[in-house]
């Protein structure tokens, strides 16, 4: 019998959520909620107190995208999982093709390829840890890849694809379309590179999950007015279209969580408050530096990702060498109140990771990463 791991009372930090999604609510956020309790909880979300809210939200995530002409906010139901089939549905008119390196880009993948209507994807992937991006194709009119990729920790860059021209309305061009769930509000974008940056609200926007929302360029939704039109069968529930009509009057299809839109009309409003995308990027390279640092010099771990420019400021991970068990790190953590840093269950590793969100302090990241070396001394 091993005893009891202990760590002391002033190791630990003041937050111990670090989970990658939901993640950390900040206190602030909790009591935007209180006081939403008399004049906007369990209230109409066809009247003026819920679709002021979805007003604030659109245009306070536009300035913080910094929105180029034309682009706009659209917002749905089901989260960046719905969107998915919602993009298979309406925003790809032939043939997509993906970069998967992780399993959330290879669930989207797996979406437009099995869709009976559209040709097979072509699907490029690469090993866990590592990356690898789209290429020009003939014949394809989606390129997808995530931003952040949450399960392994890898970031790539958002950029056309060489060769592939910016597309207008009138063009018919391929659209680029980017899975910015955990990444958007903690890392730095330019639009203008993207047809349709999409995320859910419970990564770096701190709030709840259910909903999606993606900035979409006049090219994409052009295109979405053209499959709409094309006679495609879309479920009423899946339509892009239906989105955009009522995203533009500030609600949602059927009836959305109203607490995660008050959590998110508050995040949105502390990022921007604090210095917006330039300030929020900087914070979680910030935080995600002191960890890769750590695990660099440290005599137990090492980080996943190899290449130091594939790894991603919001999303760390970190092998353990095999004679330390991560497990029952994580384990001895949790029973003192540090949460989520398991790693994504299906990659089966001896890992932490450690989401460096917005909302996450940093010097909270520094105290976690002094609560393992302790633990790991006592195992
Ligand atoms: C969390 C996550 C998703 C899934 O988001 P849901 O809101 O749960 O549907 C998709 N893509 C990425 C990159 C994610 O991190």
């Amino acid at each position: 019998m091993s005893r009891p791991v202990s760590i002391p009372d002033h190791l630990l930090p003041a937050d111990g959520r670090f989970g990658s999604g939901p993640s950390k609510v900040r206190e602030d956020q909790v009591g935007a909620l209180a006081r939403a309790g008399r004049g906007l909880l369990g209230t109409s979300h066809r009247q003026a107190p819920v679709k002021d809210a979805v007003g604030r939200i659109r245009e306070g995530l536009g300035d913080f995208l910094q929105l180029p002409e034309g682009y706009e906010i659209l917002l749905g139901m089901g989260g960046a999982t719905a969107f998915w089939d919602s993009a298979a549905f309406g925003l790809v008119r032939e043939k997509a093709q993906h970069a998967a390196f992780g399993e959330f880009g290879a669930k989207f993948a797996s979406v437009t390829d099995g869709a009976p209507f559209l040709a097979p994807s072509t699907i490029r992937t690469a090993e866990p840890g590592t990356r690898t991006q789209v290429l020009a194709e003939e014949g394809v009119d989606v390129y997808a890849w995530p931003q952040n990729e949450t399960s392994t920790g890898v970031m790539a860059p958002v950029r056309r694809p060489d060769g592939v021209e910016r597309a207008v309305p009138g063009s018919r061009g391929p659209l680029v379309v980017v899975d910015a769930t955990s990444a958007a509000g903690g890392a730095a974008v330019d639009l203008q590179e993207t047809d349709v940056y999409y995320f859910s609200p419970q990564k770096n926007f701190a709030s709840d999950g259910g909903l999606w929302f993606g900035a979409f360029s006049p090219a994409a939704i052009e295109r979405i007015e053209e499959i709409s039109a094309s006679g495609r069968w879309i479920p009423d529930f899946l339509s892009l279209h239906s989105a955009l009509e009522n995203s533009r009057k500030n609600q949602t299809y059927n009836t959305p969580g109203l607490a995660g839109l008050v959590m998110l009309d508050d995040q949105v409003r502390w990022l921007n408050e604090q210095g917006g995308m330039a300030w929020a990027a900087a914070r979680t390279k910030d935080s995600s530096d002191r960890v890769y640092t750590w695990a660099e010099a440290s005599d137990l771990a090492t980080p996943f990702v190899t290449r130091p420019e594939d790894r991603s400021t919001v999303v760390t991970t970190v092998d353990f060498h095999d004679d330390v068990d991560a497990a029952a790190i994580s384990a001895a953590l949790r029973a003192h109140g540090v949460v989520d840093v398991e790693p994504y269950r299906k990659l089966g590793r001896n890992q932490l990771r450690i989401a460096t969100f917005t909302a996450v302090e940093p010097d909270d990241v520094s105290a976690l990463l002094a609560c393992i070396d302790v633990v790991a001394e006592q195992l």
